[in-house]
């Protein structure tokens, strides 16, 4: 039995070179590899304006940012997330205001929002969350309504579209992950995207300490001027000479994503204690499969890290999105207060479920390695 990682990353000869040519060359930072893998992630979302940066939450911290959001401010955030979705709006001292997930597919629960929406609330942050796309025509109905600046959390939504709308294109502005378990990588590093230009032209800027020209717009050498406050949030040109390269693998990619996923949700339809959180393309729902996320039953769940302990055992790597919903990670509940008897739904899925993996990098027989293991995992558990 070979062994099943929960991620790898796929780099081939094409990215040794590409990384290889930079470190050859003189421009490390500024060049043009940055500008080519933003056209082309432009070309492969099918349309809007894109600028690079170093991470995903560089990203989503830029866009609270360029909305002059901060203290006093409220930031809808769903509760099921990485903290990094809540943690881009603690930078600028606003308050995230967290919203439960729901059941079915663990994405934020919509019938929820309208009811934490305050006088202060600025902005709305969404995440499509294990790249199932969140229902965009209801969120920019409530921001409408309520003129809110609307963030998409794209950290797992490479491929993933909305009515045929890639996502980053669906709210005011997006922020995707390469970091090395995602769905392609530049072993740290994110893209911001948008449909409108003017905003990914501000953050151009923001992300480079606010200078007015580029290196490449400056007449004379040196010869600039900062007319905003602005981070350095560069991504340099090692990773995207990655980038460009990995972007061309995607759409293998994401094909090979579905299959697997659709191959281990059949295998495990037979195991009565596991239920398959809905994350596959449905109606107008296109997903990116970031992963599998097998719910276990009330019962079965007790022991769901002598399930994951056998598993590992036997070579399958299994993971969990994500662990605490952020509310009760140990930063928010001191800071907020918040009780672990909240976000009862965001709750369930944090104990309950074991993520999968479905990545590239596996095939049909991993994914019923994978089942078989479960299934022999909870049995072998079974008091
Ligand atoms: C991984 C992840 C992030 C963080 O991405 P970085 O590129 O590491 O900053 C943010 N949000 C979600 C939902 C993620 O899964």
């Amino acid at each position: 039995m070979r062994a099943i990682p929960f991620g790898a990353p796929i780099i081939g000869q094409e990215e040794r070179d590409a990384v290889t040519e930079v470190l050859g060359g003189t421009q490390l930072v500024h060049g043009p590899r940055a500008k080519t893998f933003e056209h082309d992630f432009v070309e492969f979302a099918g349309g809007g304006h894109a600028v690079s940066v170093s991470s995903c939450t560089a990203g989503l911290h830029l866009a609270y940012f360029y909305r002059g959001i901060g203290p006093g401010d409220e930031v809808i955030v769903p509760a099921q997330t990485h903290v990094a979705t809540a943690h881009a709006v603690e930078f600028t001292s606003a308050t995230p205001v967290f919203v439960d997930a729901e059941a079915r597919s663990g994405n934020i629960d919509l019938d929820l929002v309208e009811a934490a929406i305050t006088p202060r609330t600025k902005a709305i942050s969404v995440v499509h969350y294990l790249g199932l796309p969140v229902d965009m025509d209801r969120v920019n109905a409530v921001a409408g309504a309520h003129d809110l600046f609307v963030v998409e959390d794209c950290a797992l939504a490479v491929g993933s579209r909305y009515k045929g709308v890639h996502a980053g294109l669906l709210g005011d502005v997006g922020s995707f992950s390469f970091y090395p378990v995602k769905h392609m990588t530049t072993a740290e590093g994110g893209m911001v995207l948008s449909r409108h230009p003017e905003i990914v032209a501000r953050i151009e800027r923001q992300r480079a300490f606010g200078v007015d020209r580029q290196l490449g717009e400056r007449k004379m050498p040196g010869l600039y001027d900062v007319t905003m406050l602005g981070y350095n949030y560069r991504m340099n040109e090692l990773q995207a000479a990655l980038g460009v390269e990995q972007l061309k693998r995607v759409p293998g990619f994401l094909e090979k994503r579905a299959e697997n996923y659709s191959v281990l949700a059949d295998h495990l339809r037979g195991i009565d204690e596991v239920d398959v959180l809905a994350s596959a393309s449905e109606g107008p729902f296109q997903s990116s499969y970031y992963c599998l996320s097998a719910v276990l039953d009330d019962r079965t769940a007790q022991r769901r890290f002598d399930i994951i302990n056998v598993m590992k055992s036997r070579s399958v790597g299994t993971s969990i999105y994500y662990p605490m919903p952020v509310p009760h990670l140990a930063y928010y509940r001191e800071k907020y207060g918040y009780s672990t008897e909240t976000y009862p739904v965001a709750a369930r899925i944090s104990n309950q479920s074991i993520a999968l993996p479905v990545g590239p990098h596996l095939d049909g027989d991993d994914m019923e390695q994978i089942a078989r293991t479960l299934k022999a995992a909870i049995k072998e558990t079974s008091p």
